[in-house]
């Protein structure tokens, strides 16, 4: 058994601990840190209502600033848990993965570092901060998983498992992300406004013919018939995986679709045309300093809010293209989730239930040795079928369409 710290106390962080939770005969005590206690403490009274402890065990909340190295690492070391879950804000990535590095335990993310002032850096991204620490992991012995949430995460894995078992030869990954759920706002995000509107005003960055390409969001559409979710319209995104795939598996075409309704378009156009997705601070008539992004996140729904009424489903995968035996072959491996099933389980949204679930796969493979590398990994860089058969017992389970017909996958 080893203990775990989720770092974070939102969306995704509540999916993580209740999966812990469901899953503490493997995975140790769970202790939750975060800004707010209130947070972790709101947390802890839905696992106990919805009794997803599986069986007893410590289940505590702290107060802590993850950007404090130091008080991090005390924290690691007071409750002796050897691997940490970071779900806090992309912001507190390095400084959470040096208190791991100190103090000797695993340490597991699901989104690629961010500094609040900068939008959009040079690719790929993970070079910018993440891989300038291997060295550093590999010599202290621990292990460090990157991005393992869905997407960049599972679709990492799928990914992997087209490359071990349907292709000799791959030549395209088209990652698709389909959200066909509602929530019933006028507007709103999934997850945080700000990480997500940031993931939209900079370049998109693909990868085409092995070398990087540079588009503007939403300059390039394209409609893509997916299983469940049928035709949805899609545009060319910037995105984390997009920069590991790219680096790590010898593929020359990487690119990531996200869907988006033609409102969303609309109104992101409309905030984005007029300056108020800005992250550069501006001064009013009366002299007062905002930053307009972060009024606009005060003026929008909590993403956690939309979760008792949100139905639907979302529909996310990897289409890959290649040759397999000399033959032209192509797969599509996703997923299917359920946005009210994912409320009644854990009181979550679908898509911070997506992201939420992978992190604690991965840190029960840590926890019983199979992914316990004691270096830092991307996801593909990892065996993918141990994963995805865990995930196939937690809510999350890997189907596949080919030549062959539509079918879930079993890896067991
Ligand atoms: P939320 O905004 O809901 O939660 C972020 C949490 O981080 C909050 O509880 C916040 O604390 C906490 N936090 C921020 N700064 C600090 C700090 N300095 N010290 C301690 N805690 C801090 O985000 P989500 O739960 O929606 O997302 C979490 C992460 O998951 C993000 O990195 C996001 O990009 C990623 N993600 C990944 C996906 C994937 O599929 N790979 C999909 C969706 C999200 P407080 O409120 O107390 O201030």
């Amino acid at each position: 058994k080893k203990n775990v710290l989720i770092i974070g106390a939102g969306g995704v962080a509540q999916v993580v601990a209740h999966k812990c939770a469901q899953h503490n005969d493997v995975l140790g005590d769970i202790h939750i840190a975060s800004r707010t206690a209130e947070k972790c403490q709101n947390i802890i009274n839905s696992i106990h209502e919805k009794k997803s402890l599986k069986n007893p065990g410590i289940l505590e909340g702290h107060a802590l600033d993850a950007t404090d190295v130091d008080a991090t690492a005390a924290l690691i070391k007071k409750t002796g848990c050897e691997i940490v879950i970071n779900v806090g804000s992309p912001f507190v990535n390095m400084p959470v993965m040096s208190a791991c590095i100190k103090t000797g335990v695993a340490y597991l993310d699901t989104a690629i570092h961010e500094e609040q002032d900068k939008i959009c850096e040079t690719p790929p991204w993970y070079a910018n901060y993440e891989w300038k620490r291997r060295e550093e992991c590999e010599k202290a012995g621990i292990t460090a998983i990157l991005g393992i949430g869905f997407d960049p995460g599972v679709v990492n894995a799928y990914a992997k498992l087209a490359v071990e078992d349907y292709f000799d030869k791959i030549d395209s990954i088209d990652i698709i992300d389909i959200n066909a759920g509602s929530h019933g706002k006028y507007f709103a995000t999934n997850f945080d406004p700000e990480i997500n509107f940031r993931e939209f005003t900079g370049t998109v960055y693909s990868w085409q013919d092995s070398e990087w390409k540079s588009n503007k969001m939403f300059e390039i559409k394209k409609v893509w018939d997916m299983p469940v979710v049928g035709e949805s319209q899609t545009f060319m995104t910037g995105h984390d995986e997009v920069h590991s795939l790219s680096q790590n598996l010898d593929v020359p075409n990487v690119r990531f679709w996200m869907g988006f309704g033609d409102h969303y378009v609309n109104v992101f156009t409309v905030l984005n045309s007029i300056g108020l997705l800005s992250e550069k601070p501006v001064t009013t008539a009366e002299g007062l300093e905002v930053v307009p992004l972060k009024v606009v996140k005060a003026c929008l729904p909590d993403p956690s809010s939309l979760a008792p009424n949100y139905t639907g489903k979302t529909c996310i995968g990897d289409l890959v293209k290649g040759t397999k035996d000399g033959k032209e072959t192509e797969v599509l491996i996703y997923n299917v989730a359920d946005h009210k099933d994912a409320y009644n389980e854990v009181g979550s949204q679908g898509i911070s239930y997506t992201a939420g679930v992978p992190p604690v796969a991965a840190a029960m493979l840590i926890a019983t040795g199979e992914w316990d590398v004691k270096k830092m990994a991307n996801v593909e860089d990892l065996p993918s079928k141990p994963f995805l058969n865990l995930l196939n017992g937690m809510g999350l389970p890997t189907r596949i369409k080919d030549a062959n017909g539509d079918r879930a996958l079993d890896f067991a």
